[in-house]
Order: structure tokens, then C-alpha cells, then sequence
């Protein structure tokens, strides 16, 4: 017998995957790409965009770089906790300077804010119990397969009313009731993706006290700090959650605020009962992280850290913060004040909101106007420019 007749009759290891589907928010970079018109209007992706239409690496970034090219001297490995000087500033960024003291809190850096989602559901599988993730309706679309990836069991609970255009709290509440102690809660920490709705800080509490009475275990995501109102208003509500917590998770990323995307920066903390089982829980996280990746990438966690070590780096990475904020909320105001059916726009916080609109309409937006946003309604607010936004507020009004 021939090699290729006995290689055609044995079964290959690989004859039994299934072709995946695409991602369907990656498939609109394509359509976008595919469409020839010049006046489109790109509110697909979620990266953040300046008045021109470019996502640019910003000045504090490029500066830091410049700096590691002249003296970085060696690229060794670091070890599985990645950069300890930037995990430490990382911490002070999400918990503030007090429980950046706290030694039931620790942390370590991972390959952006789904790396450190990723390594947050290996802990909660590693740990045996029959945990499972109450997690939002609508929610970022990668948090299901992600976390579910591990194996953990998901509740949905409903978070926002699409055609209400309000978070559902009381809804939320009581399908929280049925939460068993150890169960995890997943939030947003703030700028909530798809929705932009995020919750008041009322609202916040009413959870920091169901999750202290019951027992649960918060698990925030928090991957736009500083793209709301600013770095400590948009932590207010997730500092409120991990103290009333006795054990919390908080996936922490700068690939949004830093403009660091591709570089992978990221970090994840974990709350334990007390400082002995913290250290047991940083032990259990560096093992999982070496079996993974081994080690996160350095080039973004390095340039974090040599712009807030660096005092008028830091302070321009806050004026650029803070133009980034400025340009997102007057686009939103723009938005609110051409129809009063988009009002709630002005009101919501971060890259995104999410439109009322029906499929029909969606397509349509696409093949009449060029204007390309997600099918679930969600659109890239810093997609849009000053040139372009009116005809956008035209076009969604006229299909509501
Ligand atoms: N969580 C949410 C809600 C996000 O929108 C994103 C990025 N789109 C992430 C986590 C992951 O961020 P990173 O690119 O740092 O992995």
C-alpha cells in the first residue's frame, strides 16, 4: 500500500473539528473595509478614536517608549507575576492609595483584561466548589465564552431594557435573590459594553449590601477606568462592592486608558478572607499563570509604568485622559440634543451606547447610509467625529 492511500484511510487528529464562526464584530471591519463610499462611518470595533478618525498611540505612551528604547537594559524573563512596580501601581489605580495597603488584596499582571478574566475563572474552577456566574443581559460578548471556557455554570440575570433604554435594577435585584453564598457576581466596572449604562451610586450600594449579607462574590470587570467621569469617580462603585466583599475578583486593564490595545496590559487582583489566604490565593494565580502563559508580555505593563513613575508623564497621560473623556461627552451631548428619543445618551458613560433599533434597520443603516455599528444595536460613540455626527443622529432618528 501507498503512504497517501493509508494516510487518506487513518483518521487524522484533526478531522473532527468543526469550522468556527467569525467573530461578528470582526466581520464589520471587513464589510467596512469591502465598502467603497467615503463619507462611512466606522462604529463597529470598540477602540477609541480622535476628532480625525484615528486611534494614535498618545504623546505619554510614545514618550515612555523612547524612554525604555534608551535604557532598557536587558529583557530577561520577570516571572509569572510579570512587572511587580506596575501591579503595584495598578493597584493604587483601581482600589486607591488606602487598600493598595491592604494585604488581603493581591495581584499580578496578565495579557490584558481577558487574560486576567481568563486566570479569574481558573481560580474560581480551581477551587472545587459548585460556584456559579450571575452574569448580565446584555453583556460584552466575549464574557460568556471566556470565562465560560474554564467550565464555570452561568444564571443571567437582566440588566438593561433595550427599548427602555434603562438598566433594570429592580429586575437584577431579584434575580440576584437567588444567589447562594460563594455564587460569583460579574459587573461592570464601569462604561458598561454594549450599553453605556452604568449604575448609580445608589445602586451600587444596594449591591454592596446584598453581596455582604449573602456571602457572593463580586467579580468586576473593569476595563475603561477613567473613560467616564475620570479615574477615581468611575472606581467609586466597584470600591463600594469589594469592601462590603469578604472575598472579590477585579479584572483590571489599561489597553483602553493607555490607548495600549495590541500591547496586552492587564492585571488581575483578588480579594481574599484575610492576609494568610491572599497568599495562598497569589500562590494558586502564579501557577496558573505559569502553566498558561508562562509569563505576560512587557512592553505595555513597562510603558504604564514608566509614565505614572515619571511625573510629567503622568500628567499628560491625565490631560490626554481627559480630552479622550471630553471628546466622548460631547459627542454624547451632540447625540442627546438632536432628538429627544436619544436623550439617554448624554447620560451614559464610556465608548458605547446602545441603539433601540431593529435588525431590518441596522442592515439598512449599513447599505443606505454606510453607517456600520454592531447588530445588537451597540455603537462606537468615539467613532463618530464632529463632521459626521449630525448625519449619524439623522439617519438613527429617522429609524426609530
Ligand atoms: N472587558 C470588556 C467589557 C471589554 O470591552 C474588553 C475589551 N473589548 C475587555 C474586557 C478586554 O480588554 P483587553 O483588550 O484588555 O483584553
Amino acid at each position: 500500500m501507498t503512504d497517501a492511500l493509508v494516510m487518506g484511510q487513518r483518521p487524522g487528529l484533526f478531522d473532527r473539528l468543526a469550522q468556527q464562526p467569525a467573530d461578528a464584530l470582526l466581520a464589520i471591519i471587513g464589510l467596512v473595509n469591502a465598502d467603497p463610499r467615503e463619507d462611512k462611518i466606522d462604529l463597529g470595533v470598540g477602540v477609541y478614536k480622535d476628532a480625525a478618525g484615528n486611534t494614535p498611540i498618545l504623546r505619554a505612551v510614545k514618550a515612555a517608549e523612547k524612554i525604555l528604547l534608551d535604557t532598557q537594559e536587558t529583557k530577561t524573563y520577570l516571572g509569572s507575576e510579570g512587572d511587580v512596580r506596575f501591579v503595584a501601581l495598578m493597584k493604587e489605580m483601581a482600589f486607591g492609595a488606602a487598600r493598595a495597603r491592604d494585604e488581603r488584596i493581591v495581584g499580578l499582571q496578565t495579557p490584558g483584561g481577558c487574560g486576567a478574566l481568563r486566570l479569574g475563572a481558573e481560580l474560581i474552577k480551581a477551587t472545587g466548589s459548585d460556584a456559579r456566574i450571575f452574569v448580565g443581559q446584555p453583556t460584552w460578548p466575549n464574557h460568556v465564552p471566556l470565562i465560560g471556557s474554564v467550565g464555570l455554570p452561568f444564571v443571567d440575570y437582566p440588566y438593561y431594557d433595550k427599548a427602555a433604554k434603562a438598566v433594570t435594577f429592580d429586575r437584577m435585584m431579584d434575580a440576584l435573590e437567588d444567589a447562594k453564598a460563594g455564587d460569583v457576581v460579574l459587573l461592570h466596572g464601569c462604561c458598561h459594553n454594549p450599553t453605556g449604562a452604568d449604575l448609580s451610586l445608589d445602586q451600587w450600594k444596594a449591591i454592596a449590601a446584598l453581596v455582604s449579607e449573602r456571602g457572593l462574590v463580586p467579580f468586576i470587570d473593569f476595563a475603561y477606568q477613567g473613560l467616564g467621569h475620570g479615574l477615581e469617580a468611575d472606581a467609586e462603585g466597584a470600591r463600594l462592592v469589594v469592601d462590603a466583599a469578604e472575598q472579590a475578583l477585579v479584572a483590571h486593564s489599561n489597553d483602553k486608558n493607555f490607548g495600549l490595545y495590541r500591547e496586552r496590559t492587564g492585571s488581575l487582583f483578588v480579594k481574599g478572607a484575610d492576609a494568610e489566604q491572599a497568599k495562598v490565593i497569589a500562590s494558586n494565580l502564579t501557577v496558573m499563570a505559569r502553566t498558561s502563559w508562562s509569563m505576560p508580555p512587557d512592553h505595555g505593563a513597562a510603558i504604564v509604568r514608566v509614565v505614572l513613575d515619571t511625573p510629567e508623564l503622568a500628567a499628560d497621560w491625565h490631560a490626554e485622559l481627559k480630552e479622550m473623556c471630553a471628546r466622548i461627552r460631547s459627542l454624547r451631548s451632540r447625540i442627546a440634543a438632536s432628538d429627544p428619543r436619544l436623550a439617554y445618551v448624554e447620560e451614559q458613560n464610556g465608548m458605547f451606547s446602545m441603539l433601540p433599533l431593529s435588525a431590518e434597520a441596522i442592515t439598512d443603516l449599513r447599505t443606505t447610509e454606510s453607517i456600520y455599528l454592531a447588530g445588537s444595536g451597540r455603537f462606537n460613540v468615539a467613532g463618530l467625529s464632529d463632521h459626521n455626527v449630525d448625519r449619524f443622529a439623522a439617519a438613527v432618528a429617522k429609524r426609530l
